[in-house]
């Protein structure tokens, strides 16, 4: 029997910050969540610099807890060497996939999450300090979600030379729902909240739906949420039993292999490294392009209606917001961008993709002069996605895509 997983992912600055700290990575079967801390934006330092060392030594072939440790010495001797960036860190939630299992290592207070036969389990332990007392049974859950020191971490990647991280598995059976979380998710949202959001088939509309939610309980952080879904691969013709990732090149769940989210404050690394970022996205997306002409129609069409799947849940998820929230609905939407088509030129759009009635819910942010049509087919397919993203997020991408000469 095989296994197939897909996966959703999405980062939200959240309600109340300047700047993204955390950080993810989507690079099958590698899946990484950071949650960085420090002064200056040295907290998007960490984080970033911890997943993209992660991943690089993975993909240097590199065992998962030696590549961590790895992280971790980045992440330290970057901060030796820059005053303004002593003391950084960052938390570190991974895992890859590999058969039937999924290897994790974890340091801090991301969280890590298996739903298994509709129940939510926590599969990681938090390493801060109402954590440990949660565990020496000094605290309950209940009074450790409201602690005024909650947030303080036992442990964390990158602050001494040597981080003592945790490693695990856990044997995957289909239906298996994992998720990674930064706590700007797992601290305003409760656990039937998650779970209810972590029951959608499609997983990037989970994680869609999961930011939502930490938004709806008021978005005090940053919120990051990484969704992978195990499934029985449909008529496996050998018996093969192993875990692949899902072959099907339109799956818009699969189309972005490697993302890393980085704030547009940091002017210099973290743009060329999100310029890197892009580049692989975009050179993975180009070598996945079917050149049939008829496959790729057939493509589009699957696309268009995934997409329209996915609004429904869009229309559903604000109906509900707005019926709870009423006029605190609007301002939501002004958090929320996506890169659109305006009468055949590039738009960022305020708003969702979507309509109720004839109210759209959208309205043009910022106009480009760039057409549609003159566009490359990999950046087609970027502006066909109308991923939802935060301000920041959708000015990276709308330069990446030149929309702006
Ligand atoms: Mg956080």
């Amino acid at each position: 029997m095989t296994l197939v997983a897909r996966h959703g992912a999405l980062s939200d600055i959240g309600l109340h910050r300047s700047t993204n700290e955390d950080a993810f990575v989507v690079q099958p079967p590698l899946y990484v969540v950071c949650d960085g801390m420090g002064g200056a934006n040295a907290g998007e330092v960490a984080s970033g610099l911890a997943a993209q060392t992660l991943a690089a030594e993975v993909t240097a072939g590199r065992p998962l807890l030696e590549a961590a440790e790895a992280a971790n010495a980045a992440v330290f001797q970057r901060a030796s060497e820059n005053a303004e960036q002593m003391g950084m860190g960052t938390t570190l939630t991974a895992f890859l996939l590999d058969d039937r299992t999924a290897r994790f290592v974890h340091i801090g207070d991301s969280r890590a999450y298996l739903l298994r036969d509709g129940a939510l389990e926590q599969v990681s332990d938090d390493h801060s300090l109402v954590g440990e007392m949660v565990r020496d049974g000094r605290l309950t859950v209940e009074e450790a979600a409201v602690h005024p020191h909650r947030s303080i971490l036992s442990r964390a990647l990158g602050t001494e030379a040597r981080a003592k991280i945790d490693e695990f598995t856990v044997d995957l059976l289909p239906g298996d729902v994992l998720l990674l979380c930064s706590d700007g998710l797992s601290g305003p949202v409760a656990d039937d909240a998650l779970l209810l959001a972590l029951t959608r088939s499609d997983p990037q509309a989970a994680a869609e739906r999961l930011i939502l939610e930490a938004r709806r309980q008021g978005g005090p952080d940053n919120i990051t949420a990484v969704v992978v879904r195990v499934d029985e691969a449909v008529a496996a013709a050998d018996e093969e039993v192993t875990l692949v990732q899902d072959a099907d090149a339109d799956d818009d769940t699969a189309e972005l292999p490697f993302v890393v989210v980085v704030d547009e404050a940091d002017a210099s690394a973290s743009v060329a490294d999100a310029a890197d970022a892009l580049a692989v996205t975009a050179a993975a997306l180009h070598a996945e392009q079917p050149g049939d002409p008829a496959v790729a129609a057939v493509a589009d069409a699957t696309r268009r209606r995934r997409r329209s799947v996915r609004r429904l849940g869009v229309i559903a998820a604000f109906l509900a917001l707005l019926a709870v929230v009423g006029a605190t609905g609007a301002f939501f939407l002004s958090t929320l961008f996506f890169i659109g088509v305006d009468d055949g030129r590039l738009a960022i759009y305020s708003g969702v993709p979507a309509e109720i009635g004839p109210i759209p819910l959208h309205a043009v942010y910022r106009r480009s002069v760039v057409t549609y049509d003159s566009l490359s087919p990999t950046a087609r397919t970027l502006v066909d996605e109308q991923e939802l993203r935060d301000r920041s997020s959708v000015f990276h991408v709308s330069d990446q895509l030149g929309m702006w000469p």
